[in-house]
């Protein structure tokens, strides 16, 4: 728990979410403003800022947030396909400093601009 962290206080019910999942290690929730038809945010209960603070003792829990993933993609009807976006530090447009991967579907999803 890191004072003055939005998601630390989304974990501890202290400010509420639309939660849609939840077990020991994760927490999903809609994000507040969402960007697609169905936008979620998976976090780890443990604060680790960005990706890159991510240490190969945290490799188990990337590997469940992605099982979560797996499991919500059945459960919000998004058997079309979904995107996964994790958005590293400042450079890569990083604005709550609580790792976190937006998962995005239900709708046209443009491709990447070449
Ligand atoms: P970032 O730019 O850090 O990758 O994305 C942060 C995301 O968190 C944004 O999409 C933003 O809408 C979402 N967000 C910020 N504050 C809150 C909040 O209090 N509740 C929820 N549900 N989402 C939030
Ligand atoms: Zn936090």
């Amino acid at each position: 728990m890191v004072e003055n962290c939005i998601f630390c206080r989304i974990v501890n019910h202290e400010i509420p979410a639309k939660i849609i999942y939840e077990d020991d290690q994760v927490v999903a929730f809609h994000d507040i403003s969402p960007k697609a038809p169905v936008h979620v945010l998976i976090i780890p209960k443990k604060h680790i800022p960005t990706l890159a603070h991510v240490q190969e003792e945290d490799l188990p829990l990337i590997a469940h947030i992605h099982k979560v993933v797996l499991q919500l993609q059945q459960e919000l009807g998004l058997q079309n396909g979904f995107r996964l976006i994790a958005n590293c530090d400042k450079g890569g447009g990083q604005e709550v400093f609580h790792l976190h991967y937006h998962m995005l579907g239900g709708g046209k999803i443009e491709a990447f601009p070449e």
